[in-house]
């Protein structure tokens, strides 16, 4: 199958939460709400191998195994544009911008040969998939797939952090494996989420004031516009707590 697509400049797409690499997570802290949001990818998923050689596994009582993706995002609810957007279409930090958002519509944790189900464009998106559009995947292949192996390379290579951030939550949140196996099972919840902190904390992360520093505006930011929004009150419990975090490590 062919598909065609063209990025007209929309921005319709720059809302809600946006996976991060590390690397653009921690360029980014100073635009971003950060949290470290969990999927866990049952075996039977066509994503399980994939998502076992990017994240980790579990193992389960009944023998089974999940893996685990842990993925620095951008936290925002999908009704906010992201911090970046100006004058709601234009991406503020172009030159700069996130992998993630280069390799739209493709999706790093999938395989290439099923990229083509995961190009689904919202009907009120302005993206250009008529066939004057360039062609971006043809005979199970991303074509011009430069930005699509870099952010694939890139969480590849942070792979073996989020390994060891996953070992010390398990280790000090006992319930979390219990939490994921539901997760896993449940049609709606799919993803839990922890803090930077705890990430900075598990990673030894080496200038975490800095850090703290540069999230806390962005926290405030977040809690403003949250709050006296009854349908926002579960981000509104997340910034809360991780502004108090952030100021404590900002110390
Ligand atoms: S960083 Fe830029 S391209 Fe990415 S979601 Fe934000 S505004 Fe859109
Ligand atoms: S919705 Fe489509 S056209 Fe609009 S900014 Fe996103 S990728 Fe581009």
């Amino acid at each position: 199958m062919t598909r065609h697509f063209r990025c007209t400049a929309c921005g319709k797409c720059c809302y809600g939460q946006l996976p991060l690499t590390w690397r653009d997570a921690e360029a980014n802290a100073h635009l971003f709400p950060l949290g470290m949001v969990w999927t866990p990818v049952p075996q039977a998923s066509k994503d399980f191998n994939l998502a076992s050689q990017l994240g980790t596994t579990l193992k389960l009582p009944d023998r089974k195994e999940l893996a685990i993706l842990v993925v620095p995002t951008s936290f925002i609810p999908a009704t906010r544009p992201c911090p970046a957007l100006v004058d709601n279409k234009l991406c503020g930090i172009h030159e700069q911008k996130p992998a993630r958002c280069r390799t739209m519509p493709f999706y790093p944790y999938r395989e290439e040969r099923f990229q083509n189900e995961v190009i689904k464009i919202k009907s009120d998106w302005e993206c250009d998939t008529s066939e004057a559009a360039p062609v971006i995947y043809a005979d199970s292949k991303v074509l011009e797939s430069v930005d699509f192996n870099t952010e694939r390379t890139q969480i590849e290579s942070e792979a073996p952090m989020m390994r060891r951030y996953v070992e010390y939550m398990m280790k000090y949140t006992p319930t979390l494996a219990n939490q994921l196996t539901l997760a896993s099972t449940s049609g709606k919840a799919k993803h839990i989420v922890t803090s930077l902190s705890s990430f900075i904390t598990a990673t030894r992360y080496q200038d975490a004031k800095a850090l703290a520093r540069r999230q806390i505006p962005v926290l405030q930011a977040a809690i403003d516009h949250a709050k006296d929004k009854p349908e926002l009150a579960d981000f509104l419990r997340y910034y809360d707590s991780w502004y108090k975090e952030m100021s404590y490590l900002s110390q």
